[in-house]
């Protein structure tokens, strides 16, 4: 519906308006419990939520702690909460670690309200569109995010989730890996941390360990068995990173060629 109302120049397409969409939803299903305001509520301890009031749902955001992309993100997981499960439960709080820090591990309904807030504000067929045939790095996925309205992270593992090339996000923090996504394909080639349970270091001779470098963007030649000691020694990846520091993190990007296989020997396949 979304680009039908862009086609026929009734509104622009990106980014998309959540705040609209959240209060007219529900007319369009017929349902009788809408969704009656959007609201920023400052509450220090949460990123968003949706809560039951008189006459349907009140949709919360904080407007205090987070960048427009963000809140963007925020109001269209907390509409993903109302369209999928509302029946459930009758108010949902959600803080950063349920917004920003996804990826593998977090709670069901979570993973699926930012599934449908990237699906909704980054839709695969446009996100495709934008990239085709370029090089893929910080830049460009820069210009995606502005583009959607949302930030490099949730741009990054966008564009992870469908590319069909081997790369894998890691967000790092004082020198261990917080948490990192691999594509389909990289994991398939053995390329993946498990993070879960498990301390990180990152690795000695990688960009992300290099303190001095806050920034490279478009990236540099590393070897690939810096990050994957079984990799073979000649192989090498494309590695990008991005110092965040407003929020202490930073993003790194690792791009192998989709022919490098990095499984120990013993679990080849
Ligand atoms: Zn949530």
């Amino acid at each position: 519906m979304l680009d039908a109302l862009a086609a026929s120049g009734q509104a622009s397409r990106f980014p998309v308006d959540v705040a609209d969409i959240a209060l007219r939803v529900s007319a369009q299903f017929g349902w009788t419990d809408p969704i009656v305001g959007v609201k920023a509520a400052p509450i220090t301890s949460f990123e968003g939520g949706l809560f039951t009031v008189d006459g349907g749902w009140v949709l919360l955001y904080n407007d205090q702690i987070q960048s427009d992309g963000r809140i963007r993100f925020t109001q269209a997981h907390e509409l993903g909460h109302y369209l999928l499960h509302r029946t459930l439960r009758n108010s949902f709080s959600c803080t950063d670690k349920d917004m920003v820090e996804w990826g593998p591990g977090g709670k069901q309904l979570e993973q699926e309200a930012d599934e449908f807030a990237s699906t909704l504000l980054m839709p695969i067929n446009h996100f495709r569109a934008l990239v085709n045939d370029s090089k893929i790095d910080f830049e460009m996925l820069g210009k995606c995010a502005d583009l959607f309205g949302v930030s490099l992270t949730a741009a990054a593992l966008r564009w992870v989730s469908f590319t069909n090339e081997s790369a894998v996000l890691v967000l790092s923090r004082d020198g261990y890996i917080d948490w990192s996504v691999s594509s389909d394909k990289a994991r398939k080639n053995g390329a993946f941390f498990r993070t879960r349970g498990n301390v990180i270091e990152l690795p000695a001779g990688s960009l992300a360990a290099d303190s001095t470098t806050a920034s490279n963007k478009h990236g540099m030649a590393v070897g690939t068995s810096v990050w994957f000691e079984h990799a073979d020694g000649r192989a090498v990846l494309r590695e990008m990173k991005i110092g965040c520091d407003n929020y202490g993190y930073s993003l790194s990007l690792l791009h192998l060629s989709s022919g490098d296989k990095v499984w120990p020997a013993w679990e080849t396949r």
